[in-house]
């Protein structure tokens, strides 16, 4: 049988939306943007990035306080004060932020703070914080891990959902693969897999997809075009200075220009963004 686009992408794939507020829900008509820095660093830094995802309608903010680093010398994190920037800056421009867990003992913390709880790709089978998560009332969003199969992603998502938690959203974050030239492949196929076989909303990170900076609105756009229902991207006012993930980040300067350029890819689905 051969489908029509508007099988593929939307709620008419039997994609159950996942609502993170009563006008926004990643899964139904709108491409949800969840911009923002790789590491909230200062309150300056983290307020310039919000001011400009709320200037141009977008509604959601990303940004760690709690790092997972190869390296434990580079920048871990500002911890609970990195939570209390993001908040203070979310509520002054009215978004919603998406913050990682790292371990169950600051879950509770990371759920009192976030909108969503996101769940990072070396931590996607973290049985127990799984378990937490799915104890909690907040989306999850579970990264795919960068060596998991799709089967070990959405089993992990059942184990989420196994503690009564089913608002989960997945993210395609890219895998390791022999390829040298980028930092992870992403993985269009399983979105579109995803999207066919699967009730879960589905995002994209092209940011750790790449790992290049000069890829990640390409990347973006194909992940739009298989059918993602939202995109994490890593945006940083000066991403030569950025304490994490600098080679990935596209300068704030580039969010317009980005966000058309989406919304274009959207456009021709029949779908907005927000
Ligand atoms: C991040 O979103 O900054 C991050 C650490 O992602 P991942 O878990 O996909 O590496
Ligand atoms: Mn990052």
């Amino acid at each position: 049988m051969i489908h029509s686009i508007e099988w593929v992408v939307g709620e008419t794939a039997g994609t159950r939306p996942v609502a993170l507020a009563p006008d926004v829900a990643v899964g139904g008509r709108d491409v949800v943007m969840m911009a923002g820095p790789c590491s909230v660093e200062t309150y300056e830094q983290t307020r310039a990035v919000a001011a400009e995802v709320a200037r141009l309608g977008g509604r959601v903010l990303r940004g760690g306080a709690y790092k997972p680093r190869t390296s434990p010398y580079a920048f871990q994190g500002l911890g609970r004060e990195g939570l209390e920037i993001l908040r203070a800056v979310a509520n002054e421009f009215d978004l919603l932020i998406v913050t990682e867990a790292l371990g169950v003992e600051q879950l509770p913390l990371v759920a009192e703070f976030a909108d969503v709880i996101q769940i990072g790709s070396r931590n996607m089978q973290h049985y127990p914080l799984l378990w937490a998560a799915g104890e909690t009332e907040k989306p999850v969003l579970l990264k795919r891990g960068f060596m998991s199969t799709i089967d070990e992603w959405l089993k992990a998502a059942e184990h989420v959902a196994s503690r009564g938690n089913e608002r989960i959203i997945l993210c395609e974050r890219g895998i390791r693969t022999f390829e040298t030239a980028t930092r992870n492949t992403l993985d269009v196929n399983a979105i579109a897999l995803i999207k066919q076989t699967t009730p879960f909303p589905i995002i994209a990170d092209p940011s750790h997809g790449t790992g290049r900076a000069d890829l990640v609105t390409a990347a973006a756009r194909s992940a739009v075009a298989a059918g993602a229902d939202g995109l994490l991207v890593e945006f940083h006012p000066n991403p030569a200075e950025a304490l994490s993930d600098g080679d990935q980040a596209l300068p704030l300067a580039a969010l317009p220009r980005f966000r058309a350029e989406i919304e274009r890819v959207a456009r021709a689905l029949g779908r907005g963004i927000c």
